[in-house]
């Protein structure tokens, strides 16, 4: 079995005292696991304060977006550099919020994936299909030409040094999850489109993972851990769907 993975994204929640009360109850009740990596990816101010204080838990942190750059004239951005500066390990990339308000391209996304791991972190690649994409039934399709921008870019071989999350749009915030069946057959494919490195990859599913649904997406051969959205905003729920993982 692979080492299974949860990712906690933040979005744009969350203020100092709430990061406070949240973290302190994270850590009160925090026990590390063996099987599985967890990682928390506030919005960008407040990536120091969890910084400090998941710092030695085990717990590791990182970004929810980037610019490719390294410096420059990029009002507003923040690049993977800087969160490298603050031991970020992780970085999000792709994430279909930011694709569909920020209008990042599959081009872009690649851009990013390479800055990230230039500077030491892992990306981690979010894909997935809209809702008339699925009832079309193009959602394979849909996901392959994403990926294939970046296998192009990058090199297969890139992602032995990233993850990647099946998000699909119709299931993110929605309450809606994929059914395991649905999710398994996506996860399936991706792993055939990376060849000899396809049972490698870590491949997370995200959309409406709560602890209820948790245990039986996880059961599934092809599905290594969650990307959270709204579960990761409370502690007792986050933490139960990481020892889910476990
Ligand atoms: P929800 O868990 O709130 O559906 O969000 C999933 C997500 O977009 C994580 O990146």
């Amino acid at each position: 079995r692979r080492r299974q993975m949860v990712v906690g994204n933040w979005k744009m929640n969350g203020s100092k005292q709430e990061n406070t009360h949240l973290l302190a109850e994270v850590m009160h009740s925090w026990v590390p696991l063996t099987q599985v990596d967890v990682a928390i990816c506030p919005p960008f101010v407040y990536l120091p304060q969890v910084a400090d204080t998941l710092q030695g838990s085990g717990i590791v942190w990182g970004g929810q977006s980037i610019n490719p750059n390294a410096t420059g004239a990029f009002t507003g951005e923040v690049s993977a550099r800087m969160l490298s500066d603050f031991d970020a390990a992780y970085v999000i990339v792709g994430h279909n919020e930011r694709r569909r308000l920020r209008g990042e391209s599959d081009q872009y996304v690649a851009e990013q994936f390479l800055a990230a791991q230039r500077e030491g972190l892992i990306p981690i690649l979010c894909v997935g299909e809209s809702e008339e994409a699925r009832e079309a039934g193009h959602a394979l399709d849909a996901i392959t030409a994403q990926l294939s921008v970046v296998i192009e870019k990058a090199g297969i071989g890139a992602f032995a040094n990233a993850v990647v999350a099946y998000e699909p749009i119709w299931a993110v915030g929605t309450g809606k999850s994929a059914t395991p069946q649905e999710a398994e057959q996506v996860h399936k494919h991706i792993r055939q489109l990376f060849g000899d490195l396809g049972s490698q990859l870590t491949l997370l599913y995200g959309g409406s993972v709560k602890v209820h649904n948790a245990a039986e997406l996880f059961a599934l051969e092809d599905i290594d851990g969650a990307l959270l959205g709204g579960a990761s905003l409370d502690a007792k729920e986050f933490l139960a769907i990481c020892r889910c993982a476990e």
